[in-house]
């Protein structure tokens, strides 16, 4: 049997991060991704970042990329697929129905087309030579979610996506804890697992009873009832309908994302509702605030959300007032939590009680992802030789490496750009930093405009110390100053008459340090200049500005 080449597993995202999970994996020729995700910047959005992608470099060094398959349709896993597909525009891409659905969605916006494949758990497929692929059903907080199971040459391999073990899911759709205790007893060299709760003991509670709490608060409110939540997740907008039918309610879908997947949903029929339910925005205002449930996004306190139009009053058609109820049916993502203090400050002001999950004991979220119990069960289904923690910080995933090691596997804690190396039937291999990877922050959705990390150190720096424009005219033979240095400052702390001038004074004494000869030259008579403007600010006591030298020769 000829030597094979080791199957290599590579992040390029998601290991060490929450958020742009994009993860390559190489058996052979074929070479796949599996997901393409994006992140939403923290605290990159105040320097004018919208987005954060994996850097693709590597793939475009290896020059084959044979299909992208998809988990599921959360931005996280498909949100970096229009930048990947404009750099490989032929890649074929598989998922199940809704989530190309979602993508299909998200590409026209973007106006890219791809070659779309869809998939149905456990109907195998070929990509390449040396890949099979077969979707593994699991529940998560977005309908048609899957994980995969990957042949390849070093034996079965098989990827979570993101998962839960809800045992009365909203949809039905159980984990298909058959085909994944089928795999374990296949063997199965490598299991991937999702790792976001890996901190969390216990088990997360079904979204069914998220879905009966929902019915069991709205009973008995006089008002109209506002429910804000991510739109993908259907399940949930599944239980706000049959909330809104108990107590004979129309209903009002404000925000766009929210209108998408609800369209989404109704056109692949995984909304269940009596007719009539649905009522336009436009004709809300004619309707008594008791036979309104009102859903939307906006929960995580986004500027620009339906929710934030609510709460502003700023609705052309819905006003709340005393005595409607506002559910924020979501857990809140780390950095939004002054964002949405503040909402919830405006729609009290309007006189609305608001429950947040924060502030309120009923149950009005569940996660998407398993805790440790559901993790411990997975890891015991598979029984994988290899156990690789993947989607977290690091943290989680050393947490869930320890409860692999507890269950008897043998974990490996990887991060992006580190390679895990599986030859068949032998101990898989770790080689860190294998591969370089970056971010790309790109600083409006659509728009392909890399911001770059030297460009971000500049912002962030621009908005600590201000910068100075240090304007200076030489005479081109003589190298002595004909005009200026002329300042001009924006944003700098301390800039009076006094300082500028001591500035000046500075700049041309660096100057004059300078021989006619070193005066020719541009690049000493900048840093002669910067250094000379700096000087008046004291190198202890203050941050001084950023300068810009800018010499025009006459
Ligand atoms: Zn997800």
């Amino acid at each position: 049997m000829p030597d094979l080449a080791p199957v290599r597993i590579i992040p390029l995202g998601g290991l060490g991060e929450i958020g742009m999970n994009c993860m390559v994996v190489e058996s052979g020729k074929s070479r796949i991704l599996v997901d393409c995700g994006l992140m939403f910047p923290n605290a990159e959005q105040a320097l004018g970042v919208e987005v954060i992608t994996p850097d693709f470099s590597y793939l475009q060094k290896a020059g084959r990329l044979d299909a992208v398959l998809l988990t599921h349709g959360h931005e996280d896993h498909v949100g970096a697929l229009p930048y990947l597909l404009r750099e490989f525009p032929q890649t074929p891409v598989y998922g199940t129905r809704f989530t190309l659905a979602v993508v299909k969605e998200k590409l026209a916006e973007h106006g890219i087309g791809a070659s779309f494949n869809e998939v149905v758990p456990h109907r195998r497929a070929e990509v390449g030579e040396h890949l099979e692929f077969e979707p593994l059903q699991v529940p998560h907080s977005i309908p048609d979610a899957v994980g995969y199971a990957l042949s390849t040459d070093a034996g079965l391999v098989v990827h979570t996506g993101d998962f839960k073990i809800d045992w009365s899911p909203v949809d039905g759709k159980l984990l298909d804890v058959r085909r994944f205790a089928e795999l374990g007893e296949q063997g199965v060299a490598c299991l991937l697992s999702d790792s976001t709760n890996a901190e969390r003991e216990g088990t997360t509670p079904s979204e069914r009873e998220v879905g009966e709490s929902l019915v069991r608060i709205c009973a008995g409110v006089r008002g109209r009832i506002v429910m804000a939540m991510f739109a993908s997740n259907v399940h949930r907008v599944q239980s706000a309908l049959r909330a809104a039918v108990a107590q004979n309610r129309k209903v009002v879908t404000l925000g766009r994302s929210m209108e998408t997947n609800v369209r989404l949903a109704l056109d692949l029929g995984y909304l269940q509702f009596p007719p009539d339910l649905f009522v336009d925005p436009e004709a809300a205002a004619h309707f008594p605030p008791r036979d309104l449930l009102i859903l939307c996004t906006g929960a995580q306190g986004e500027p620009r959300s339906a929710l934030a139009r609510l709460a502003l009053g700023e609705h052309p058609t819905v006003q709340l007032e005393p005595g409607d109820l506002v559910i924020l049916s979501s857990s809140v993502i780390p950095g939004n939590e002054r964002a949405l203090a503040n909402l919830i400050d405006h729609l009290v002001r309007r006189g609305c009680q608001v429950l947040s999950a924060t502030s309120s004991a009923q149950l009005l979220h569940t996660s998407g992802h398993a805790c440790q119990g559901e993790q411990r069960m997975m890891i015991d289904l598979i029984r994988p030789r290899t156990f690789v923690p993947i989607h977290g910080e690091y943290r989680m995933l050393a947490a869930h490496a320890r409860l692999a090691e507890q269950a008897g596997a043998r974990p490996l804690v990887a991060e992006d750009g580190d390679a895990v190396e599986l030859r068949a039937n032998e101990a898989a291999s770790l080689r860190t930093q294998a591969v370089s990877v970056g971010r790309r922050y790109l600083d409006a959705r659509g728009a392909l405009a890399d911001v770059g990390e030297v460009a971000l150190r500049d912002r962030q720096l621009l908005a600590e110390t201000g910068m100075l424009v240090c304007l200076c005219v030489l005479d081109h033979k003589s190298g002595e100053v004909v005009r200026g240095p002329e300042l001009l400052g924006k944003g700098v702390a301390g800039l009076d008459e006094s300082r500028l001038s001591r500035a000046r004074q500075l700049s041309l004494e660096a100057l004059a340090e300078l021989s006619p000869a070193q005066r020719t030259d541009h690049g000493l008579v900048e840093e002669a200049l910067r250094r000379g403007v700096r000087s008046a600010w004291s190198k202890s006591l203050e941050k001084r500005p950023m300068v810009m030298p800018v010499v025009i020769e006459m």
